[in-house]
């Protein structure tokens, strides 16, 4: 009952390791780090598997214990550590696009808001690209889904690796992405907006043993400069995408700078 309190394996850990002394009346018991540790000190060693992992608990066993009980213990221990790595892989998919495998919307919605927050707290300024790639459904239309599936990944793949680890990637939608940029200036998230386009314009795309060639045109909206709220913030880089594109695309537009 007591473990079933607890999805984080560590709490479930502690939990365990608090408890088991009190049912066996033990004066020692411990996760250890390998199993040899009991030969030396007189212990005995339990092993339980743990994701891909083995965790061993000694227990300071002077004949005392009922081996059948604690074996009990340990499996439940087992199945409580299961359903926490399960629980956590589900928590994982809820907030992962499928075919992308990067966040889904909602996600980065709350961290953008989260990040917003902090900025204001210190004074700090968080940027915000919305990505669109160019004339999609011309590629859905002309090679068919699939070849348009891999060009999603494939430019999935060059906006992860043109931004640092603490920006925020996410598939807004069908062939739409959104990108966080903590602590950056309008200025300087429209050269990483330019650098991130250029990338994509750069690259020919292989899928089904043919090259392609896809675009993207990005709006920039930052805060506090164009707005407070975050509901207004994405309307400004819509605004500015929105530029972008009736600007020929392949191209970056920063909201309230002529581009
Ligand atoms: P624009 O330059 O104005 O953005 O033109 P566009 O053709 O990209 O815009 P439009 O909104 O007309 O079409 C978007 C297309 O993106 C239509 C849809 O079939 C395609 N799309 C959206 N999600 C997916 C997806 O998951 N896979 C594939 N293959 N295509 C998708
Ligand atoms: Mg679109
Ligand atoms: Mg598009």
């Amino acid at each position: 009952k007591e473990l079933s309190k607890s999805v984080e394996e560590k709490e479930i850990m502690n939990i365990f390791k608090e408890k088991i002394p009190a049912i066996f009346n033990l004066a020692e018991a411990q996760f250890v780090d390998s199993p040899d540790h009991g030969s030396t000190q007189d212990m005995s060693i339990f092993t339980i598997p743990a994701g891909k992992k083995m965790l061993y608990f000694a227990i300071k066993d002077s004949g005392r214990v009922a081996k059948a009980k604690m074996m009990v213990m340990v499996n439940q221990l087992e199945l409580f550590l299961k359903r926490a790595e399960l629980y956590n892989e589900l928590q994982e998919l809820a907030i992962t696009d499928g075919l992308t495998g990067i966040y889904v919307r909602r996600y980065f919605l709350e961290r953008l808001k989260e990040e917003q927050s902090r900025s204001k707290q210190n004074n700090l300024c968080v940027s915000l690209l919305l990505i669109d790639a160019d004339h999609f459904k011309a590629y859905n239309d002309t090679y068919g889904h699939i070849v348009g599936d891999v060009v999603l990944r494939e430019v999935t793949r060059i906006l992860k690796a043109s931004l640092r680890q603490i920006d925020l990637c996410a598939r807004y939608g069908g062939e739409e992405f959104c990108i966080m940029l903590p602590e950056t200036s309008k200025e300087k998230a429209y050269l990483v907006a330019e650098r991130i386009r250029l990338n994509v314009d750069h690259t020919q795309i292989k899928a089904c043993n043919e090259s392609f060639h896809c675009t993207i045109s990005i709006g920039v909206s930052s805060y506090p400069e164009d707005a407070e709220q975050i509901s207004s913030l994405i309307d400004k880089a819509d605004k500015a995408l929105y530029i972008a594109k009736a600007k020929g695309r392949n191209r970056s537009c920063a909201f309230g700078i002529k581009c």
